[in-house]
């Protein structure tokens, strides 16, 4: 690891005024310290922002939830308002990761999760996402956990965390804060796409945080879940999951909100898929055809082809279990 300076801010406006040049803010550690010690990462200052009062969940006047960016995974997952508003976010959250890490990972690191291929943690590997120009040792060489929707030619890794697929299908809203002043950023436009810069995963420019995340009111009705499949029950990243928020009645579908994980560059949402189901009856049949639609465009790498299937088995499935008994 390089010698890099340490520095807290315990405001928003202190944090802001250290950011600069190659400075990174610094939470729960979980994601930054590890790609430091690869040399993944290599800031010349650390900003420690733990100590900064954003770590609540409260309700908004229209009750909405408002998520501070350093509440903890495990807080959130277990705060009665998201088990008993938002079961997805909370199935989501306790699905990633381990209880030791869940207790020190932030809603915003978490925002911030970097892709877990391993060419990018590897330094002795081509990565144009760790270093732009310099290839893609993915493409052709080990893609079996990386992405199917979504790539481009320059990168093909997948986003790896649950929590934000589960946002994603509630809608949520990132707060940010900067030097130009705060903005609000719908999740579905906070992520961008590899395409010729992969190195560039959101929207933040240089010296902005993440301060919150919003999430609308849970709709009347509404029911949800998150499940995700991997190599092995716990500690293990996403082959593919899916977050469904969906209202039901009379088995006909009237509302639906999909999420997928583990197959995308970012989390992946469809309209598409869930306008195909509007208006239909909850069966296992609408359910394939909106599977269908979701992984109609999907490009398999050399080694992740079987991801095309089983994500359509795990979004049917998702399906079927939000919509039972509805
Ligand atoms: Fe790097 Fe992306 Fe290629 Fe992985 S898939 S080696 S992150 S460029």
């Amino acid at each position: 690891m390089n010698a890099f300076a340490f520095t807290r801010a315990d405001s928003v406006a202190g944090a802001l005024r250290a950011a600069g040049g190659d400075a990174k803010f610094v939470a729960g550690g979980t994601t930054l310290v590890d790609l430091m010690k690869l040399g993944v990462e290599n800031p010349t200052t650390v900003i420690d922002i733990s100590r900064m009062p954003l770590a609540g969940v409260s309700r908004m006047p229209d009750n909405g939830l408002q998520i501070g960016a350093l509440a903890r995974n495990a807080d959130v997952a277990h705060h009665p308002d998201v088990v008993n508003g938002y079961p997805v976010l909370s199935q989501a959250l306790l699905a990633g990761a381990s209880a030791q890490l869940r207790n020190m990972a932030t809603t915003g690191g978490n925002l911030l999760q970097r892709t877990r291929c391993v060419a990018f943690r590897d330094t002795a590997m081509a990565c144009n996402k760790r270093s732009p120009g310099s290839g893609c040792a993915a493409i052709g060489g080990f893609n079996r956990n990386l992405a199917i929707l979504g790539t481009s030619d320059r990168c093909i890794a997948s986003h790896p965390s649950d929590q934000n697929v589960a946002l994603t299908a509630l809608e949520a809203t990132v707060q940010i804060s900067g030097p130009k002043g705060e903005r609000s950023v719908p999740i579905g436009d906070f992520y961008l796409l590899p395409g010729d810069t992969p190195e560039r995963e959101t929207v933040l420019e240089p010296g902005e945080l993440v301060t919150s995340v919003t999430v609308p009111p849970p709709a009347p009705g509404a029911k949800s879940a998150y499940l995700k499949l991997r190599d092995r029950a716990s500690y293990e990243f996403a082959l593919a999951s899916a977050a469904v928020v969906a209202i039901v009645r009379g088995g006909t579908i009237e509302r639906v909100r999909i999420a997928m994980g583990g197959i995308g560059t970012k989390p992946w949402r469809n309209l598409e898929a869930e306008a195909a189901l509007h208006g239909k009856p909850a069966t296992a049949e609408q359910f394939a055809k909106a599977a269908q639609i979701v992984l109609s465009d999907a490009k398999p790498q050399s080694q992740n082809g079987f991801k095309v299937e089983l994500a359509k088995r795990c979004l049917i499935a998702a399906l079927t279990t939000v919509t039972q008994g509805a």
